[in-house]
């Protein structure tokens, strides 16, 4: 039989054992975790809407009228009003003909890939493409290929190389873990030119990219009519939960049809769906706040610059510092921590081998002085040497 002890053991041994830390109150950019008061720089509530009064209200105002659990499947009777009229909410703002909840992200990409693809077909996903996506996309059965990261002529060659099957390409639209920003117009060519479907995750893109929020789409200047799939989670910029597939009609009636994900559980509280309806009216009516955190990223990277911390080039909220050993990163997380401030440690596998970091992320509320008071203290780590 397979000995816990010894994996748990050799995994503390490699400083990769993960724990948790229990905090008391909302998200927000100062919190009290595991008793001590902290600024965190780790939530991806990019916006501050996960407690904000409006979105909290919706919520209440929803658990009133719909109560609390949804008690079924959307197929079968948990599809409330609420529900449908954010799938249609969201649909007018991303510009897509429809949209489908999923209760998480996480299932919404298990969901598309195998509803999408099978035996026979190949699904081609960038190497630092999300753990979902790479679960999808093993789980769908299809033959799974990773192309170099953001690189579009590697995925040119690797679709030339399959010349049988359907072909599916998964993308982040913002890295998740470096925060760089997917060549979007690259993507869609290659798949154009190669009949294949694409599909962009934009769960660090949408509500807080492009003019209007509207995403990694509008940044980067390409219309809905050319990105197939699009889908993001609402637990990021949007501060609530669950997560949205949007795309043509078919493509929508084909998952309600066919991906297991959404048909065999139970849909999300009607709340949250409410909760997500008044996030989504202050993200439009709102723009002070996107204007804020690019504010915060700007003002962030020019204080490491003058004080000589380094960073990667990343232009989005994610603002990794890149240490390389795992041991070291962790320590420089415990010192931060000493010191008030909350960066976790992000370590193989999430990111490959030599290369843990911290993964520091700005949010629009947060102030001067908690990012003042951050810089101050990431003086203290040492160099990198992933470099
Ligand atoms: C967070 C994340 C997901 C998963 O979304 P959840 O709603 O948290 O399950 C999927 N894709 C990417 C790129 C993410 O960052």
């Amino acid at each position: 039989m397979k000995n816990l002890g010894n994996d748990l053991q050799q995994r503390k041994a490699q400083h990769l054992y993960r724990s948790r830390r229990i905090s008391e109150g909302p998200q927000q950019p100062e919190m009290v975790i595991d008793g001590r008061p902290v600024i965190s720089f780790c939530s991806n509530d990019y916006l501050g809407l996960a407690n904000h009064p409006e979105v909290k209200a919706a919520f209440i105002r929803g658990a009133e009228k719909y109560g609390v659990g949804s008690g079924a499947a959307h197929l079968i009777n948990g599809h409330s009003r609420a529900h449908h009229a954010l799938e249609e909410e969201l649909a007018g703002y991303t510009g897509y003909p429809r949209t489908l909840l999923f209760s998480t992200g996480y299932m919404a990409n298990l969901g598309v890939a195998q509803a999408l693809a099978g035996r026979g077909d190949s699904v081609l996903e960038d190497r630092l493409n999300h753990a979902s996506l790479l679960d999808g996309g093993l789980l769908s059965g299809a033959r799974l290929m990773r192309y170099r990261h953001n690189d579009s002529n590697d995925l040119t060659e690797k679709l030339v190389s399959r010349n049988q099957g359907d072909k599916l390409v998964l993308s982040d639209g913002v890295f998740s873990m470096d925060g760089d920003i997917a060549d979007i117009a690259g993507l869609v060519s290659a798949c154009n030119n190669h009949d294949a479907m694409l599909m962009i995750d934009d769960a660090h893109g949408f509500g807080v990219l492009g003019r209007n929020g509207r995403g990694s789409l509008e940044h980067a200047g390409v219309s809905p009519a050319d990105v197939p799939l699009y889908m993001a989670t609402l637990g990021k910029a949007l501060g609530t939960a669950g997560a949205f597939v949007a795309g043509s009609e078919e493509l929508i009636e084909t998952l309600i049809q066919q991906a297991r994900t959404y048909i065999y559980t139970t849909a999300s509280p009607p709340a949250v769906a409410e909760a997500t309806r008044a996030s989504l009216a202050v993200i439009q009516s709102s723009p002070q706040l996107r204007q804020q955190l690019d504010d915060n990223i700007r003002y962030f990277r020019n204080c490491c610059n003058q004080t000589g911390v380094e960073l990667t080039d990343s232009q989005t909220a994610i603002q990794p510092v890149i240490i390389g050993e795992t041991q070291t990163t962790v320590e420089a997380s415990e010192q931060l921590l000493a010191q008030g401030i909350l960066i976790t440690a992000i370590r193989p596998p999430t990111v490959a081998e030599g290369t843990a970091r911290l993964r520091i992320t700005l949010s629009a509320v947060h102030s001067r002085s908690h990012i003042d008071k951050l810089v101050s203290v990431l003086k203290i780590i040492p160099p990198s040497d992933a470099r």
